[in-house]
C-alpha cells in the first residue's frame, strides 16, 4: 500500500487524515505547530487568530457532518473551536498520526514520488512518499501593499494582532475592511483613542442573525440562480442593516456576492455613534501623518494592515502546482492536472463552505487514491476526464472581482456539487468505461 504525508493539522489536514484513513490509507502527518487546530489555536505561532475571534459562518453550516459540535452557541470562539478540533482529532485517531513540532522545509520529486524533508525536535529527516497532500492553510501569509512615502509610527498586519492591548490609547488607522479588519474595529472602538478605517471600496454588510436565526441557516435549500439571489439578498440586507453609503462608505461598484460579504454590523453601529470614522484610500505616508486621496490628512500612532494574505507554498517549487498569477491552477482546486503526486486541501475561499466543504475535498481525494491503489482503470479514467474534459464552473454565475484574493474564491454551491458529482463518478463509472 502507497504511503501519503499530510502537511498541517488544522482542519483541511484533519480531514484529509480522517478521510484517507477511513479508506484504509495510510498516513504520516506533519505539523509545524504543538498541536491539532491549525490557526484556531491562538498559541500556533502561525495562527493569525485573536482574542475576540468568534466563527463568522455559524456553527451548523461550518461543523463536520460526522461530528456535530457539542454546545448550541451559533457562533462559537477560537478556544472552543480549537477544542473541538482536538476532541474531533481523537476520536477519529488521527491525533497520533501527525509528527507536532515539525516542519516541513522541502519537497522533490523521486521516484513517482516525492522527498518530503522536514525538521522536528530531532533535527532534520528526509523520506519518500508515493504522495502529498499540502493541507498549510492559506491565510498565513500577510499581503503588504506598498504606499508612497514612510510611516514613522507602529505599523502592523493585522496577523500580528492578538488582542486590544496592544491598541490601548494610540490613534489607530485600520487599512482594509474584510472580516478581521471590521472584527478588529470593534475592539479598538473600545480601547484606542480614536480609530479610522481606510477603504478603497464599498463592502456588502450581512447580519449575524435575521429573523432570529443565524443568517447563513437561511435559504439552504436549492440555491437561487445568482441574479435572482443578488436583487433578494441585497433587498434583506438594505432593510435589515440600511445602506452602508449613509455610514460613510463607498457605494460597491460590484454586486452583492462579487467578493466576499462583511459578517459584522457592529461596525455600522458605532459608525453610527460616532466611535468610528471611515476614509478614503491613501495617498501617502509623511511621518507621523497619513495623507488620504480626497486632500485630507490625519496624525495616527498606530497604522494597521488589514490587507489581507497572500497563499504560499513555500517548500515546493511552484512550476510543480502550475502556479497562474496569484494561485494554482488545480482541477477542483485539489489536483494539479500533471497528477504529479501533490494534491491541495483548503484552497478554497467562499462563503459558507464550512469544514464539511472542506472534508468533501478530502473524500473526493481519498476516493481517487483508493482507485489509484485498487481499480487502476478507474483512476485513468478521471486522469482522463480532467486533462481531456472541460473543467466545471465553480463561480455559481457569479462574476468575481479580478483580484489576487479572489484568485481562488468559488461560490460553495457550485463547488460543493461539482466535487460531489466528481466523486459520484467515481464510485460509479459508467458500464461502457469500464476497463
Ligand atoms: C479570524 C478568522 C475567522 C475565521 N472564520 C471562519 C469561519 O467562520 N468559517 C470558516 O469556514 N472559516 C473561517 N476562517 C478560515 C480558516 O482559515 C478555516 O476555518 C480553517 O482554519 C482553514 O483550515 P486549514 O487547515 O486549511 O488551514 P490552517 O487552519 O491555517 O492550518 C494549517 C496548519 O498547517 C501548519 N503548517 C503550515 N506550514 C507548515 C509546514 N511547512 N510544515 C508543517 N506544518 C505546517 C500550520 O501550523 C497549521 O496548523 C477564519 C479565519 C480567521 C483568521
Amino acid at each position: 500500500m502507497s504511503r501519503y504525508a499530510i502537511i498541517g493539522a488544522g482542519p483541511s489536514g484533519l480531514a484529509a487524515a480522517r478521510a484517507l484513513t477511513r479508506r484504509g490509507i495510510g498516513v504520516d502527518g506533519y505539523e509545524a505547530s504543538r498541536g491539532v487546530g491549525g490557526l484556531w489555536d491562538i498559541d500556533n505561532p502561525r495562527s493569525t487568530m485573536y482574542e475576540s475571534a468568534h466563527l463568522i459562518s455559524s456553527r451548523t453550516t461550518t461543523e463536520f457532518a460526522e461530528f456535530p459540535m457539542r454546545t448550541t452557541v451559533d457562533y462559537p470562539g477560537h478556544r472552543a473551536l480549537r477544542q473541538y478540533f482536538e476532541d474531533y482529532a481523537e476520536h477519529f485517531g488521527l491525533t497520533g498520526l501527525f509528527r507536532f513540532e515539525t516542519t516541513v522545509t522541502r519537497l522533490e520529486p523521486r521516484d513517482g514520488g516525492w522527498d518530503l524533508t522536514s525538521v522536528g525536535p530531532e533535527g532534520a529527516h528526509t523520506q519518500w512518499y508515493a504522495g502529498v497532500v499540502l493541507a498549510n492553510g492559506t491565510l498565513a501569509r500577510p499581503n503588504i501593499p506598498t504606499f508612497t512615502g514612510s510611516f514613522s509610527g507602529e505599523s502592523m498586519h493585522t496577523s500580528a494582532y492578538k488582542s486590544p492591548a496592544q491598541l490601548a490609547g494610540k490613534r489607530v488607522l485600520l487599512i482594509g475592511a474584510g472580516n478581521s479588519g471590521c472584527d478588529i474595529a470593534v475592539d479598538a472602538v473600545h480601547h484606542a483613542a480614536s480609530v479610522d478605517m481606510s477603504v478603497r471600496r464599498g463592502y456588502y454588510f450581512a447580519p449575524r442573525y435575521l429573523f432570529g436565526r443565524p443568517s447563513d441557516t437561511l435559504n439552504q435549500g436549492r440555491p437561487l440562480p445568482a441574479r435572482l439571489k443578488q436583487a433578494v439578498d441585497s433587498r434583506v440586507l438594505r432593510a435589515f442593516t440600511g445602506d452602508p453609503v449613509r455610514f460613510g462608505f463607498p457605494k460597491p461598484d460590484y454586486r452583492i456576492y462579487e467578493s466576499h460579504p462583511i459578517v459584522n454590523t457592529m461596525v455600522l453601529n458605532h459608525l453610527g455613534q460616532g466611535d468610528l470614522r471611515i476614509r478614503p484610500d491613501i495617498d501617502r505616508f509623511d511621518g507621523p501623518t497619513v495623507r488620504f486621496r480626497d486632500g485630507t490628512a490625519d496624525d495616527y500612532d498606530l497604522v494597521l494592515l488589514a490587507t489581507g494574505y497572500t497563499l504560499d507554498y513555500p517548500f515546493v517549487d511552484r512550476k510543480h502546482l502550475q502556479w497562474q498569477g496569484a494561485a494554482p491552477r488545480l482541477f477542483l482546486n485539489i489536483f494539479p492536472a500533471s497528477f504529479n503526486g501533490l494534491y491541495v486541501m483548503g484552497m478554497i475561499e467562499a462563503s459558507g463552505i464550512g469544514w464539511q466543504g472542506r472534508y468533501e475535498q478530502a473524500d473526493l481525494l481519498a476516493g481517487y487514491l483508493d482507485a489509484v491503489e485498487h481499480d487502476a482503470t478507474n483512476a485513468a479514467r478521471f486522469r482522463e476526464r480532467v486533462t481531456t474534459r472541460p473543467w466545471p464552473d465553480l463561480t455559481g454565475g457569479y462574476r468575481y472581482l479580478g483580484l489576487d484574493r479572489m484568485a481562488y474564491y468559488v461560490n460553495k454551491d457550485a463547488y460543493r456539487g461539482a466535487v460531489r458529482r466528481e466523486r459520484h463518478a467515481l464510485e460509479n463509472p459508467a458500464p461502457h468505461s469500464r476497463g
